[in-house]
């Protein structure tokens, strides 16, 4: 019998038959997976609280022909709080759909596991708006993933200042007032928000939420982080959109 054991989080499920489940893992020894948790959902099951959405666990799995099958599981972070609050849930979600479409299976990747599991415990456990957290998570994952923005002063001219610096999506990167004029997409920044993506593609993983920002420079970052997400992976994510609407609904009432 061929048993592997590893940590991962469980980034989609789907019902199949009575009470079985099909899982997406997204592990630290093995990438991306799918695991069957056979009689999952029946209430006294023992995989009940280790296959759950977002559960992060201790997995022991069987390999069989065509996908795994998990023989027992035990819970290390359920991240509990997230499902609380629908804007927390919609965060979580929309960042477990990047992950979905960017985890690869038998490609772990360490750093996209401790990424995505920090911000979830930011979101789920601390006080940081959790908008700050998705645009950090995005500038993060892209930079690990190899679309690191160049933040090391103007990417046309080389010069080296966070003031009057816009950001470039067709440069990819930091470009000065006097090379701005022939970028009309260019996002102007403050030097808050530029030192602030500075400091999100450059610092360690342990630090990288260790740093105040104002609304004003969430927002510039934000749109950057938006804009840039979208034209490196091609993709549009819709899910924070409905924080837009259930916003606006709440000021209309
Ligand atoms: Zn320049």
């Amino acid at each position: 019998m061929s048993y592997v054991k590893t940590t991962g989080i469980v980034i989609k499920e789907v019902h199949t038959g009575e009470a079985d489940k099909i899982l997406t893992i997204f592990t630290r020894n093995l990438g991306k997976i799918t695991a069957s948790a056979k009689g999952a959902r029946r209430p006294r099951s023992r995989l009940i609280a280790g296959t759950q959405l977002l559960c992060y666990s201790d997995f022991v799995l069987f390999k069989g022909k065509e996908m795994y099958s998990i023989n027992s599981c035990d819970v290390i972070e359920p991240f509990y709080d997230i499902r609380n609050s629908i804007e927390k849930l919609t965060c979580a979600a929309h960042m477990t759909d990047i992950i979905n479409d960017i985890a690869q299976e038998n490609q772990p990747s360490i750093d996209v596991l401790k990424l995505f599991l920090n911000s979830l415990y930011m979101i789920s456990n601390s006080k940081r708006p959790v908008l700050q957290v998705v645009s950090i998570f995005e500038i993060k994952l892209l930079s690990i993933l190899g679309f690191a923005p160049w933040v090391n002063g103007c990417v046309n001219c080389g010069k080296k200042e966070f003031e009057n610096i816009s950001f470039s999506f067709v440069k990819c990167g930091f470009i000065c007032k006097d090379c701005t004029a022939a970028d009309k997409s260019a996002v102007r920044l403050s030097e808050g928000a530029a030192k602030a993506i500075f400091y999100i593609v450059y610092s360690n993983m342990q630090n990288i939420f260790n740093f105040e920002a104002s609304c004003d420079v969430l927002d510039e970052i934000r749109r950057v982080s938006k804009i840039y997400l979208k034209r490196q992976l091609e993709k549009d994510y819709k899910k924070m959109d409905f924080l837009k609407c259930l916003k606006s609904h709440k000021e209309g009432i």
